[in-house]
């Protein structure tokens, strides 16, 4: 049976109250208009860094073209600066040669950790081994004035639009960096949204389900961040367990548990360590909680009479202490 961190928060807090939420919808209004205006918000950073990627991507290959094109031009230009050129390409396709041979040597010898470093060298050095091949052929070509200016004009038609896509992406990233230094740090990427379009997270292995309010991607861990409308100064025990049912999700669908989760109230932030300690009492309160709906109620488990007095559901609870 599957039970989702929102349950767990109503159980941890009281176990009668998360009964009596069965049948008492309270729909707080503001909580729903802020969750739909981070789940928009992160929406839209999301959507918008795409297209910045898709903008850099673009960005780098027409400059890298526009170079090409524009020292073909060059080489078709004179027929008295080939014989130096073909001397250059020829010393520096040797040297090339030499390096390549080095990487790969190493390639063989590196720990298996580092292989992918080389292999992105390797790569690398065949690419320009294929560059310097190709502008020995064209450095070898006879004179032809009309191929220069073609290659030229290609090449500044080619740099605009490089530029025009820089200017664009530079737009959206201004457009999108206030509203992402709320949300994100520096170092991090939105991974998940747990709008309406996202799928919800099963753990077969804890028997949670549900979606966190958004899932970051820092130096390579997913951080579950829930954002709260309460004004607290400190985080609160249910909260807590809402947050750590989040990261047990989040360690079965990765395969790594997160070291921390992100509690954020109206004012304040909080950092709560993914602990083991945390984990055994959100396994409790589950196992309590399908025992009182296999026996079909739930009660109260504290004499705490200030609780009561907070409590959204004491109008219509049978066991309030105040
Ligand atoms: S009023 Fe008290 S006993 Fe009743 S649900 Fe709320 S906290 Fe629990």
């Amino acid at each position: 049976m599957f039970v989702s961190p929102g349950d767990l928060e109503k159980y941890a807090f009281c176990p009668l109250s998360w009964w009596l939420s069965k049948e008492h919808k309270i729909v707080h209004k503001e909580g729903v208009k802020h969750h739909k205006k981070v789940g928009k918000e992160l929406q839209e950073i999301k959507e918008k860094e795409k297209k910045v990627k898709f903008y850099e991507k673009y960005i780098l290959f027409f400059s890298v073209a526009a170079t090409i094109v524009a020292i073909s031009g060059i080489a078709f230009l004179y027929e008295e600066i080939q014989t130096f050129w073909q001397y250059f390409f020829v010393t520096l396709a040797l040297m090339w040669l030499l390096v390549s041979a080095f990487f790969l040597y190493r390639a063989t010898k590196v720990v298996s950790i580092l292989k992918p470093k080389y292999e992105k060298l390797l790569l690398l050095s065949s690419m320009g081994a294929i560059l310097i091949a190709f502008f020995s052929f064209l450095f070898s070509s006879p004179a032809n004035r009309d191929m220069s200016l073609f290659a030229e004009i290609l090449a500044i038609i080619w740099i605009v639009v490089a530029n025009l896509l820089f200017y664009r992406g530079m737009y959206l990233s201004d457009k999108i960096v206030e509203k992402k230094i709320r949300y994100i740090p520096i170092k991090g990427e939105i991974e998940y949204i747990g709008s309406d379009r996202e799928k919800e997270i099963i753990s077969e292995k804890y028997g949670i389900r549900g979606k966190p309010d958004y899932i970051l991607k820092i130096d390579d861990e997913y951080i579950p961040v829930e954002e709260k409308t309460s004004d607290l100064q400190s985080p609160i025990f249910p909260h807590v367990i809402q947050l750590t049912a989040y990261c047990m999700l989040i360690e079965d669908k990765y395969g790594v548990p997160p070291s921390y989760g992100i509690l954020k109230y109206k004012n304040a932030e909080f950092k709560i360590p993914y602990e083991k300690r945390w984990k055994e009492v959100v396994m409790q309160l589950r196992k309590n909680m399908i025992k009182d709906m296999e026996k079909g109620i739930a009660h109260r488990n504290h004499n705490n009479p200030k609780k009561c007095a907070r409590c959204i559901r004491k109008e219509y609870c049978p066991e309030r202490l105040s």
